[in-house]
């Protein structure tokens, strides 16, 4: 790789969600870095599209589908990542969806489980399994990918499934930082503000237009952006930061 550091080499990440986007970002720094990175996501084509790049360019990485919202899988992934690279000694909790843009309202029991099931349960399971694995190897460092609707309400007043969930996502990451704080296992999220991603495929431009005024920056940020913060908070440079929550946000959540 051109610029690998080797600053991570001999460390092993699973990134769920890391088909696309900030994880997909993450899993490109991670490896750049030396660190063998498993791949995880629901979809498993990009997946090994991902793995096959990442070889290209002289990384060490390992596909693994798997929906996030079945606890086995997690689990799975945690016990797949061990037999192939020894321990767990970073992971990034990336999978996410957007929901449904609805008001409360009009939110219908579906939409509003289904946004959960992803966004909440989703980490709340991988996480579950990373602790019990770097718990037992007495080290490890999770970052759960919130957004700076864990932190703020949102400007539009229809996300509301979305917003709780990743609250909740900042809530459960200073649980269990705090549980973990004495075993070796520190757990932290960053919040990022809009990022141009595939999740925001779709959204008409002058939706686009508006998110950008949001941040005082003056633009949306670039999932190299958050992963280059992902990337510290996983590693040994970060030894002393626990149960933090990082905006990435252009300055979002100054106001
Ligand atoms: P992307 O849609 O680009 O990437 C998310 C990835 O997670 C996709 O590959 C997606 O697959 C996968 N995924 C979704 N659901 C599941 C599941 N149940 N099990 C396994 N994998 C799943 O989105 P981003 O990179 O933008 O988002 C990553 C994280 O960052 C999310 O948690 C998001 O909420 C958060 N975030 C994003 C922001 C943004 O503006 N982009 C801002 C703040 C936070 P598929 O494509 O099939 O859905």
């Amino acid at each position: 790789m051109s610029e690998m550091t080797g600053e991570l080499t001999g460390r092993c990440a699973v990134v769920t969600g890391g088909a696309s986007g900030i994880g997909e970002a993450c899993c490109a720094l991670l490896a750049e870095r030396g660190a063998k990175v498993v791949v995880a996501d629901r979809n498993a084509e990009r997946a090994d599209a991902i793995v096959a790049t990442l070889a290209e360019r002289g990384g060490e990485a390992l596909a693994f589908a798997l929906d996030v919202t079945r606890s086995a899988e997690c689990d799975a992934l945690v016990a797949a990542a061990v037999a192939w690279a020894g321990s767990v000694d970073m992971a990034v909790n990336a999978a996410g969806i957007a929901g449904v843009d609805a008001p409360i309202v009009a939110l219908g029991d579906e939409n509003w489980r289904g946004v959960l099931a992803v966004n909440l349960d989703g980490v709340f399971f991988s996480m579950r399994a990373q602790l019990r694995q770097m718990a037992a190897q007495g080290r490890g460092s999770i970052v759960n990918i919130a957004s700076v609707l864990g932190l703020v309400a949102p400007a539009a007043e229809d996300g509301a499934g979305y917003v709780a969930s990743k609250h909740a996502v900042v809530g459960l990451t200073k649980a269990a930082a705090l549980e973990h704080a004495r075993s070796g296992v520190r757990v932290n999220a960053v919040a990022p503000g809009y990022i141009e991603t595939p999740l925001l495929d779709g959204v008409p431009a002058e939706q686009i237009e508006a998110f950008r005024a949001l941040h005082p920056a003056g633009r949306l940020g670039a999932a190299g952006e958050v992963a280059e913060a992902v990337a510290f908070l996983a590693s040994d440079r970060s030894a002393f930061i626990t149960g933090t929550v990082l905006p990435i946000d252009g300055g979002y959540t100054i106001r």
